[in-house]
């Protein structure tokens, strides 16, 4: 089976199901009961693998991390209960007090946040630069850097970093390569082949199936020695090659409270199963609107890493199979103009949201940046006529009829 759906479609149960169940049910039990008191003491002693309590492992969980690891090839897998929980607990994970990461400098608006006001809280400086220039790396890079960190397409900037040569930098220094991979999903990025090793990702996105719940996952794959990080050395010890899994599950996921519930995976199960499908109509849409908007003149300027008119096209095709997401952006003469076609738009809906079935604008430049002062919005490429579109699965001509409408291309 090589298909990405295909598989996602045959992925075992850990478990026989009693009445051979075809869909994995969802196990929404807090608790789980053993047979015997030996029983419950060996599984709190470690040797008896079984589900306990559902804030440390859960069936339902487990099968939606079973696909995710038997789909990427990844070593371990862990859901957890958002995009924000996966960066969290791993930064928390591999970092103390005294250590520092290098990230991209444009992420996403919350991890940002969590770098800047909560990560340094806890004494763990962030070091922020432009990884699309692999060469300005390796300088900030010291002995108490754990990781370096950024977004395989950056938005709404929609730029690509060459991820093989900044794993190249991270392996000869020792130190962790994280991806954050939201914008990409597993049926056209993995990770594992690139080099990366480990990547996040919000399954709030694109796989929860459009919109329907919060998820994230941590995914471990295999190639990192954690004997490395200091801070993950007696786990190191303990688990040799699951340690950073069975460090977040203890410490983070359990001892902090970020499970994913039965309900939520039953949603990213399905989701999983019909991503490749959505991935492959968003795309094409994207691809149908770019055209339409490279030769329509009240537009003046397209960005999206599918289209070979992008400066990050030959990346996107080598990294993502040529589908860099379903994200794009684009830009009229004014703020005036993108709020007047925003306005009158019918199909396209006005939310912040990413890889919903249904497509979204938003104009950056007077929402997500509001606060930020305008030389910080130049520096950082929000411009503001630009309007980022996240591309839906709705039919194309209903989107260009809706785009050339509110644009007044039909009217006098
Ligand atoms: C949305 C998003 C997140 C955060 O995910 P949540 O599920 O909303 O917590 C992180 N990174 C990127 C790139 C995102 O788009």
């Amino acid at each position: 089976m090589k298909n990405f759906t295909t598989r996602s479609l045959n992925i075992p149960f850990p478990k026989k199901d009693p009445h051979n169940a075809l869909t994995m049910p969802i196990y929404e039990s807090v608790a789980f009961e053993f047979n015997s008191a030996e029983d419950i003491a060996a599984n709190f002693r470690g040797e008896l693998p079984a589900h306990t309590y559902s804030r440390t492992s859960n069936p339902t969980v487990e099968y939606f991390e079973t696909k995710v690891k038997t789909l990427t090839g990844a070593h371990q897998v862990l859901a957890v209960t958002s995009g924000m929980a996966a960066i969290s607990a791993t930064m928390l994970a591999i970092c103390k007090q005294g250590d520092n990461i290098i990230s991209g400098k444009n992420l996403f608006g919350h991890t940002v946040a969590l770098f800047e006001q909560s990560l340094s809280a806890y004494g763990v400086e962030t070091r922020f630069v432009d990884t699309t220039k692999p060469e300005l790396i390796e300088p900030l890079i010291d002995k108490n850097t754990r990781a370096i960190y950024f977004e395989t397409v950056t938005n709404p900037q929609l730029e690509i970093s060459d991820i093989s040569r900044i794993a190249e930098i991270a392996n000869k220094h020792g130190i962790l390569l994280i991806v954050d991979s939201t914008i990409t999903p597993p049926s056209v990025f993995n990770s594992k082949s690139l080099g990366v090793h480990v990547e996040v990702m919000s399954t709030t996105k694109f796989i929860s199936g459009g919109a329907t719940s919060f998820g994230g996952l941590i995914i471990d794959n295999g190639l990192y020695d954690w004997s490395k990080n200091p801070n993950c050395l007696k786990f190191s010890e303990k688990f040799g090659k699951d340690a950073f899994i069975a460090r977040l599950r203890k410490n983070y996921y359990r001892n902090m409270g970020m499970p994913m519930t039965a309900h939520t995976a039953n949603y990213m199960i399905v989701g999983l199963d019909i991503l490749e499908l959505r991935v492959e109509r968003c795309y094409q849409n994207c691809l149908k609107l770019g055209e339409y908007f490279l030769q329509n003149p009240k537009v003046t300027r397209v960005d999206y890493p599918g289209l070979k008119s992008s400066e990050y096209y030959d990346l996107a095709v080598k990294q993502f199979s040529g589908v860099p997401g379903s994200v794009m952006t684009f830009d009229l003469e004014s703020q005036e103009e993108c709020f007047r076609f925003m306005n009158r738009l019918k199909i396209i809906r006005r939310a912040t949201n990413l890889n919903d079935n249904k497509s979204l604008i938003i104009h950056p430049y007077s929402t997500i940046y509001a606060e930020f002062p305008e030389s910080e919005r130049q520096k950082m490429g929000i411009r503001s006529g630009m309007m980022r579109l996240s591309v839906g699965i709705e039919g194309t001509e209903d989107l260009i009829e809706d785009i050339e409408q509110a644009l007044g291309v039909n009217q006098s």
